[in-house]
């Protein structure tokens, strides 16, 4: 456990690095949205596993054979996100992009939650719930349509071509990730001199191994989570807080206000 003065010095540090960096790149998982009141879909204790196990649902093949079942699933998740706003940690990460000080945020999430708190630079690596793929055609549709009729009356998105069911493009178990956007995130890894991970605790592969091939190349590494990573060893900084409470402070810090 860190004391105030131990929390005080690592955000005067965290701040100094990001201050003198040229290339900063954020790395953001999953508790970076629950204080928006998001489960974190992939952990037992967030409720959306006491019926079904996610790995028997939420996998590219159980929606292939049963995506009544995926999309019951689903559901509350969406609904959640839906109902979500950005947190302060949301907030000051795009205050330090605008002001210059972070180049790219790679995110774990497909809440939307960064771009709604106005980032512009998202690599959203495991998909997104804004567009569904039809499973027949391949034809990609905006999701907005769709939504409502699903939360409100469970009705599963068609094709309105094909009538062959969408696919939200999140990436579930055992699919691909985006290739462009893996590839670019990969790139920004290895070009920062700062990463910053918020909010996840590194156990999804491949995501989880951008923060080593950051600081194999170089970069300063800052971790900002609840629980220890594989990696809080090798990092300059290591905030284990809320991260809705720390990147504030670090936003004060730099930019004042
Ligand atoms: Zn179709």
């Amino acid at each position: 456990m860190t004391t105030p003065e131990q929390f005080k010095t690592g955000v005067q540090k965290a701040a100094e690095i990001i201050l003198c960096s040229r290339d900063t790149v954020v790395l953001t998982g999953a508790g970076i949205s629950t204080p928006s009141g998001i489960p974190d879909f992939r952990s037992p204790t967030s409720g959306l596993w006491e019926k079904y196990d996610p790995f028997e649902v939420a996998s590219l093949n159980a929606f292939r054979y049963n995506p009544d079942k995926f999309y019951n699933w689903m559901r509350p998740l969406v609904r959640d996100i839906g109902a979500a706003q950005p947190n302060p940690a949301h907030i000051g990460l795009s205050r330090l992009e605008s002001a210059g000080y972070i180049k790219t945020i790679i995110t774990q999430n497909f809440d939307g939650l960064h771009q709604r708190a106005g980032s512009n630079h998202v690599l959203e690596v495991h998909g997104t719930l804004r567009t569904l793929t039809c499973t027949k055609c391949y034809q990609q549709v905006d999701a907005s349509g769709y939504t409502h009729p699903y939360i409100e009356d469970g009705i599963i998105p068609r094709c309105n071509r094909c009538e062959g069911i969408l696919k939200p493009d999140v990436i579930l178990f055992g699919e691909q990730l985006p290739a462009r956007t893996w590839l670019k995130a990969q790139e920004q890894s290895k070009q920062c001199d700062t990463m910053i991970v918020a909010g996840s605790s590194l156990e999804v592969l491949p995501v989880a191994g951008l923060p080593r091939r950051a600081i194999d190349h170089g970069a300063h590494l800052i971790i900002i989570n609840q629980s220890e990573t594989y990696i809080d060893n090798r990092a300059d900084v290591v905030l284990s807080h809320d991260v809705a409470q720390v990147i504030p402070w670090i936003t004060r810090e730099m930019l004042g206000g």
